[in-house]
């Protein structure tokens, strides 16, 4: 029998807790089907795509089924980009954040050092992209002995990216008493023969309504000469004048040039592309997430897997030359019950292209007429207006997770032999405190930081100033979460 709320499944008070105040009130079809299997531990090969609640409908049974006193890492989650690591990396974050989960991401171009420090610590779920996963596998650094279940996520796309082999080197590498669970948008034959190789009598789902997102997203098109495109960008952005809109060309040097052209124009946009620092492209993805501009500027890098509600438009400056990242580019607007806008500039020779599309999506995109000058001048005054108004910053996913959490940062760390036991021991002997009351601790060189849970932490803060830890009285402070 299908459930419908999360309450019929026996998931742990901390889960429902956390799953209610990230608001999930009903399963979502993917997860309908995924979660009951899951909790049982059978190996299951899912056919969804984003934006369907997929990784809800691994991370909740996963941080079910995971022994939080175990220190070593149980759960391997495979991810094509290192966007998708730390999103999925936050997920569990947030739907583990009252069992206390610690989720590592771990992917390249990113301190090698710093993850071998943070795989040290108890660490429950590790997130992380192919090549840097192998690096620590073979530096001796990531301790797969406790590793019961694999997940490998956007399955498809690790196969467009060349990972197939280095998926097959990191199952040789774990144990065969584990749980597999393999997603994918498509399912393409290498996939298949993939699944068959390393999976035990696995369940297959597929999710129905695969184009049920793109039912949300009225998609139009516009034929347009090369050298008119950014005068078009001008009038449709004028004409739909949007909260929050992706722009997305085909290559970086094509983003730079919207990017400078709309610049001038005083648009508050920015832009990410794969030429640009990893650090970088993570800030602007978040204040984008956050609402701080309304134009972001992308190449397919930002199109898969990246869950920002609220994006009203997506506008294909170039069209895209792969029929499948059509689907992921719109599918990043009309996401969580909202309507979306697609629009779609095509230029003179790229009618093969518009064809594959059509062919893939099952129906024909809107062709629209470009609006006359009147009715962009009509329009004008009100996109100015709009322009210079601050868009409303948003809360982020987790904010309300954290509301009655909070956390201090100790000055004493692994230097001074601090051990999280003399943490756990200090805070369990201050008056109205357990063991459950106290989150993730985090101990690096010279710090400690750590997280006190259901609203004590002022208290904790309070007594701390005249309470030692371990023989002596530390700086305690709190620091943003
Ligand atoms: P995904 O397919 O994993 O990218 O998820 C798409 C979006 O749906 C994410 O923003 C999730 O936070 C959200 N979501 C997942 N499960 C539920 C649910 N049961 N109810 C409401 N929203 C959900």
């Amino acid at each position: 029998m299908i459930k419908e709320d999360f309450n019929d499944y026996h998931l742990s008070s901390e889960l429902l807790k956390a799953i209610s105040m990230l608001n999930f009130k009903k399963l979502t079809k993917v997860q309908e089907q995924v979660i009951p299997i899951a909790l049982n531990e059978k190996d299951i090969v899912v056919k969804s795509q984003t934006g369907s609640g997929k990784t809800a409908a691994y991370a909740i049974p996963i941080c079910q089924l995971v022994d939080w006193e175990e220190n070593k890492p149980q759960a391997l989650v495979l991810t094509p980009t290192r966007e998708l690591a730390i999103q999925v990396k936050e997920d569990f974050f947030n739907i583990g954040r009252f069992k206390r989960i610690k989720a590592a991401a771990i992917y390249g171009k990113s301190p090698f050092y710093d993850q071998e420090k943070e795989l040290k610590q108890k660490t429950h779920i590790v997130v992380g992209t192919p090549g840097r996963i192998i690096d620590h596998i073979e530096k001796g650094t990531f301790d797969l002995s406790k590793i019961k279940y694999l997940i490998i996520d956007e399955a498809d796309e690790m196969l467009n990216m060349g990972f197939v082999e280095q998926i097959e080197t990191i199952i040789k590498s774990l144990s065969k008493e584990r749980m597999t669970m393999l997603l994918s948008a498509t399912m393409p034959k290498d996939i298949e023969t993939l699944c068959n190789k390393y999976m035990k009598d696995p369940i297959h789902i597929e999710i129905e309504g695969q184009n049920k997102a793109a039912d949300k997203i009225c998609q139009e098109r516009y034929n347009v000469n090369e050298s008119d495109k950014i005068e078009l960008l001008r009038d449709i952005t004028i004409l739909e004048n949007p909260d929050s809109c992706m722009i997305f060309c085909n290559t970086k040097q094509k983003v730079d040039e919207v990017y400078n052209k709309l610049s001038n124009l005083q648009y508050n946009c920015r832009k990410i592309h794969g030429g640009m620092e990893q650090s970088d492209r993570l800030r602007e993805m978040n204040n984008f997430k956050l609402g701080y501009f309304r134009y972001l500027i992308a190449t397919d890098v930002a199109a898969r897997g990246i869950d920002i509600d609220n994006i009203t438009h997506v506008i294909n400056y170039d069209i895209p030359e792969d029929k499948e990242s059509y689907v992921h580019r719109i599918g990043r607007t009309g996401r969580a019950g909202k309507m979306g806008r697609a629009i779609t500039f095509v230029a003179q020779n790229e009618s093969k292209f518009l064809n594959d599309i059509h062919e893939y999506i099952g129906k024909e995109i809107i062709l629209k007429e470009r609006p006359s000058l009147e009715t962009v001048n009509n329009l004008k005054e009100e996109f100015v207006l709009k322009m210079n108004i601050r868009p409303e910053i948003k809360e982020t996913k987790g904010a309300k997770l954290s509301e009655e959490i909070m956390k201090l940062h100790i000055n004493a760390g692994k230097k001074t032999k601090m051990r999280a036991v003399d943490i756990v021991g200090t805070l369990c002997n201050i008056e109205g405190m357990t063991k459950d009351d106290i989150g993730i601790i985090n101990i690096v060189d010279i710090s400690t930081f750590v997280e006190i849970l259901n609203n004590k932490g002022e208290w904790v803060f309070q007594q701390l100033q005249k309470t030692p830890i371990k023989g002596r009285l530390r700086t305690v402070s709190k620091v943003d979460i």
